[in-house]
């Protein structure tokens, strides 16, 4: 061969060589990128077969990562080539007859043709990452320099070896990130510049009722649509505002957001973020949303109670000063009936008062979750409701009581100061709402397991449409007797947490006849 026709075919090499390079550089698949690597090196020195072996930086050592022209099984057999003998750079000339030896008795086991091994360094500033095994078999033997004409393509093959793994970790990352929004307990929305929806975590689309898939894709102004707004203005109006100024302030949105498909409402809380790049331009937007709904209706639960409390405390405050502040006058001599009326009225207000302070302790510990029986008595329950029968009794003249209770009524256990608490509450309730007076029942029956309480009256009786509310904490109907009559609202919420805390249950029906009747249901055992 003429030396002219040497030189075309290295310079053909080389660029073949380059050819490759590059289409590595674009390769990220790791696994088809040392395929790749690994093929185009063997065919390029007319080998027969190849592995590569990677660096492994977590378990510190080298793992074969693409194997060439050897059936898959056998790869096992060449472990004392591959790791057997350690790369040196520089000595790799004093380690081939050894690699070489190695390679013999391989491949006398495996009954393999092979009968050479050239092995190169892929090679990334002074690491290097992993090793090139290329082996000829037959009659062929590899030339002089084929380590040295390989060298520069192995250098290229490990810069794109480190670049697909980059870009595995990247992907990695972005799947952790994307996992960790769409696991988020609050609602999580990504805006792109156009304000259309690009992210929609599962937190958002429970609270919303908005698939996330038919979210994403619309424009924001289509999604979250506001009912009424609590905040000054919606994301759209501060953004024509000129939000976000430089500084990169987060804009905070509130207000009453319309289910999607409900004929109902919830509160929501919206923080903005703006995502500026290099220029300041904005590129994203990150929401994150709360459901502020349960918070709202506490914070006007409190209202509530601190209004209904100050009320219901200061009528009985104001008789007993006003009936204290009488007798006390030095200059009037009163009867002894007048003092002992007066003294009875003060304390029958101090009792009220006390009742509705025991009401409201029990209602904070059913709150805080302190709440809890004391059952340790067999409860007669004819006879508490005979005792609370005579106790009212005498309170009011145009009731008339009636008791029906079958003679063998059981005892059950229970707590009985609690429920002598919900008898009286629906005692009292019977009285309170029937103005007209009536006939108040008082009826036990008894089940195959429970035994039933009810109290019937003949008043005003509880419309249809409020049937729900009754057992609230603090709520009264909206009627006229609600506003001559005292009352907290908290009378049949602690019934009902009474009766539910014996394994009870407590419901009412509105009697045919007008009036009411109020049932509460207790285990036998
Ligand atoms: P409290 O019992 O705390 O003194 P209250 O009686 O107003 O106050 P609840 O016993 O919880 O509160 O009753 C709630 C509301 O249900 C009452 O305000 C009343 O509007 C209605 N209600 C209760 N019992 C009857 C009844 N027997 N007939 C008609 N309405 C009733
Ligand atoms: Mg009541």
């Amino acid at each position: 061969m003429s030396t002219r026709s040497l030189v075309d075919i290295r310079i053909l090499q080389r660029e073949y060589l380059l050819a490759i390079s590059r289409a590595l550089t674009a390769e990220l698949d790791l696994p088809d990128l040392l395929r790749i690597i690994l093929q185009s090196a063997v065919e390029f020195v007319g080998g027969r077969a190849g592995i590569i072996v990677l660096a492994d930086p977590h378990i510190e050592t080298l793992r074969v990562a693409a194997v060439y022209g050897i059936p898959p099984h056998m790869v096992n057999y060449f472990e004392p080539l591959l790791r057997g003998v350690p790369y040196i750079s520089g000595r790799e000339q004093d380690a081939l007859p050894e690699l070489n030896r190695h390679l013999m008795e391989i491949a006398k086991k495996v009954d393999l043709d092979l009968n050479q091994v050239v092995r190169l360094p892929m090679g990334y500033g002074n690491e290097v990452i992993g090793l090139i095994y290329m082996f000829q078999s037959g009659n062929s033997h590899f030339g002089q320099d084929t380590a040295v004409l390989l060298s520069s393509f192995a250098q290229q093959a490990a810069i794109a070896v480190k670049n697909a793994r980059l870009y595995s970790q990247v992907q990695q990352e972005k799947q952790r990130l994307s996992a960790i929004l769409e696991q988020s307990a609050d609602g999580v929305m990504i805006l792109d510049e156009q304000l259309a929806i690009t992210v929609f975590n599962r937190a958002l689309s429970n609270m919303t009722n908005w698939k996330s898939a038919d979210a994403i894709g619309q424009q924001h102004e289509d999604v979250m649509v506001w009912q009424a707004l609590k905040s000054e203005m919606t994301l759209e109006q501060a953004l024509d505002d000129g939000w976000p100024l430089p500084g990169a302030a987060h804009l905070y949105v509130e207000g009453e957001f319309a289910l999607r498909g409900k004929n109902n409402h919830i509160m929501l809380g919206i923080t903005y973020a703006p995502l500026l790049d290099d220029n300041g331009r904005m590129t994203n937007i990150i929401a994150n949303i709360r459901d502020l709904t349960r918070y709202r209706e506490e914070e006007q639960l409190q209202k509530t109670f601190i209004s209904v409390v100050s009320h219901e405390l200061k009528t009985p405050v104001s008789i007993i000063k006003g009936y204290a502040g009488t007798l006390r006058r030095q200059d009037a001599h009163w009867s002894p009936e007048i003092l002992d009326e007066s003294l009875a009225i003060i304390e029958e207000e101090a009792d009220s008062l006390t009742d509705l302070i025991d009401n409201l302790l029990e209602a904070s510990r059913l709150q805080a979750g302190t709440f809890s029986l004391e059952l340790s008595e067999e409860v007669m329950l004819d006879r508490l409701v005979t005792a609370v029968m005579r106790k009212f009794n005498p309170q009011s003249d145009n009731h008339t009581f009636t008791l029906d209770f079958p003679d063998d009524f059981p005892a059950v256990w229970g707590d009985e100061r609690r429920l002598t608490q919900v008898l009286n509450n629906l005692v009292s309730n019977a009285i309170k709402y029937s103005p007209d007076g009536g006939l108040i029942t008082l009826s036990g029956r008894i089940h195959p397991d429970h035994v039933t309480i009810s109290v019937t009256d003949e008043g005003i009786g509880i419309p249809e449409h409020q049937r729900h509310r009754i057992f609230q904490q603090f709520s009264r109907l909206d009627n006229a007797l609600s506003r001559q009559t005292e009352g907290t609202g908290l009378g049949l919420f602690l019934s009902k947490s009474i009766v539910e805390a014996h394994n009870g249950r407590i419901w009412f029906n509105n009697n045919e006849n007008g009036g009411t009747t109020f049932t509460f249901s207790l285990p036998k055992e």
